[in-house]
């Protein structure tokens, strides 16, 4: 029965979802028609931080998302500009009483959602922000002291055993005003870019439910024991999905719950084990909360000014997947032509273009932003920070990551490597976890080791010292 109530509207931003979804649940609430609007506002450029394939992602979610708007009464309202000059128009020609939206955990989001509340207060417009993207504010995770951690193991405990919020079932219908305007909805081509080639994880809130389902059903009691080997495949593969919002947090967490309640002794505690990744999730958005130069800086003020190398054709080599170390290649190559890379290979890339090749991580770290689908402004610094031995709780300077011995350790029959790097299909396991002994390449086309990752170990540790030392 339709109701008197005026309009309101639902601003998406990373929350590209109908279930469980804060911020849409308490517009529908409020019981007149929904306007649910999304603002690209800065099309007009293509930013150093994305790249095509999380673009084309982004646009396909979007489409979904009006689909499904469209097939409960609702439609999906698509505008450009700036947001908040936009969202004004749309709050003037909807004669909207109030302003719906999820919070956005990156500073740049923040501080347009400063702009947004003084706009909402000069119009006279209720102002209802939530919080959606992790189970625990920033600010409820706090030591004893009401003070941030800087430490992950005492933060995770705390935020173990903090209750967890429970998920709701989103709207069934939506009554959006006809009158409204919308622009067709966006390609890869708003951004002057080319529509992205490769095996692409599928877009949109039913593939990432699918995700989830999959996760739940065949993978969650063996992760503990497999999430390491990157042939396996036996991750989650939702950060994606956490990323733009696809699923909520909330759904996730209550579908681990569920799943514990029949689970016994290696099956429970690889959910557990799961669960602790999510919590690295929320630390990393803690940290850059209460510290948001990390974006600038180094964590930890020892490690700042850091002597790097030039980049040069070393990092292009990486960059390519060209260094002749057959795990960096791999998973460089895997990044390329899915926009996704495993976990492990993420920390053995990374501390290889730092420790290996004296890179500045901040380049490593643009790199992925542009390149990863899931990129994720604070867990990729975290990341990033985290193997260049820089961040909170980060990997210790002197404790580096020999690729050899870690494709041993991790990919023991070569089958990741094998599946990215072409060139090494015939090549025995046994050589993709050493140095080519004879100076010869090991498969035809293949470079030879770019450099020698024991004298490149000890140069690290040489320059960490004498930085550390302050000479
Ligand atoms: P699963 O192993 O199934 O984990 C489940 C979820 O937990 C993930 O989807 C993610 O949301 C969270 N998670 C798991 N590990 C971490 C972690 N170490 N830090 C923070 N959250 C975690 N993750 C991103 O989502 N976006 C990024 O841009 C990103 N950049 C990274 C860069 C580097 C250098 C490193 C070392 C890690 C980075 N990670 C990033 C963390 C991690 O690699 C990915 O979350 C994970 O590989 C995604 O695959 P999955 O969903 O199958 O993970």
């Amino acid at each position: 029965m339709p109701s008197d109530n005026p309009p309101v509207v639902h601003w998406f931003r990373r929350d590209f979802r109908l279930a469980d979804n804060r911020a849409l649940n308490a517009a529908a609430a409020a019981g007149g028609p929904v306007v649910p609007v999304y603002i690209l506002s800065d099309w007009k450029k293509r930013h150093h931080w994305t790249g095509p394939k999380r673009q084309h992602f982004l646009c396909l979610s979007l489409a979904s998302l009006s689909k499904d708007l469209d097939a409960m009464g609702g439609r999906l309202i698509f505008r450009q500009g700036e947001a908040v000059a936009e969202l004004e128009k749309l709050l003037r020609e909807s004669g909207a009483s109030a302003l719906y939206f999820n919070e956005d955990p990156d500073p740049f989001g923040k501080e347009v959602e400063k702009k947004v509340r003084a706009l909402c207060e000069r119009l006279g417009v209720e102002c209802h922000p939530f919080h959606d993207h992790t189970l625990h504010a920033p600010d409820e995770i706090l030591t004893g002291g009401g003070g941030p951690y800087r430490v992950f193991t005492p933060y995770s405990k705390n935020w173990l055993n903090q209750e967890k919020p429970q998920k709701k079932p989103g709207p069934k219908t939506l009554r959006t005003p006809h009158k409204l305007s919308s622009l067709p909805l966006p390609t890869v081509k708003v951004w002057s870019l080319d529509e992205p080639k490769g095996d692409l994880v599928a877009a949109g809130e039913h593939a990432a439910i699918t995700r989830l389902d999959r996760l739940i059903e065949t993978k969650i009691t063996s992760y503990g024991k497999q999430r390491d080997l990157p042939a396996d495949e036996a991750t989650s593969r939702i950060s994606q999905d956490l990323r733009f919002g696809l699923v909520s947090i909330r759904t996730v967490y209550a579908k681990c719950a569920e799943a514990m309640k029949h689970a016994r002794g290696t099956s429970r505690t690889s959910i557990e084990t799961f669960i602790k990744e999510l919590a690295w999730r929320e630390f990393y958005f803690a940290i850059l909360h209460h510290y948001p130069d990390v974006l600038d800086h180094e964590f930890t003020p020892q490690w700042r000014g850091l002597p790097w190398d030039e980049p040069g054709d070393r990092f292009e080599a990486w960059k390519k997947g060209h260094t002749g170390f057959p795990i960096v290649d791999a998973g460089m190559r895997q990044l390329l032509h899915t926009g996704f890379m495993h976990n492990r290979v993420r920390m053995i890339t990374a501390m290889f273009l730092t420790k290996d090749l004296h890179i500045d991580w901040k380049l490593g770290e643009s790199w992925f932003l542009q390149n990863l689908i899931d990129g994720e402004i604070a867990s990729n610094n975290g990341g990033w920070q985290w193997s260049a031995g820089t961040g909170a709780d980060a990997a210790p300077y002197f404790r580096i990551q020999n690729p050899w011995s870690q494709t041993k350790r991790y990919d023991p029959k070569g089958d990741y490597i094998r599946k990215w790097v072409p060139e090494l299909t015939h090549v025995p396991a046994q050589k993709l976890m050493q140095p080519p002994k004879d100076g010869q390449p090991i498969a035809e086309g293949y470079p030879l080791p770019i450099v020698d990752h024991q004298a490149e170990r000890n140069r690290t540790l040489a320059i960490f010292k004498k930085h550390k030392n302050g000479r």
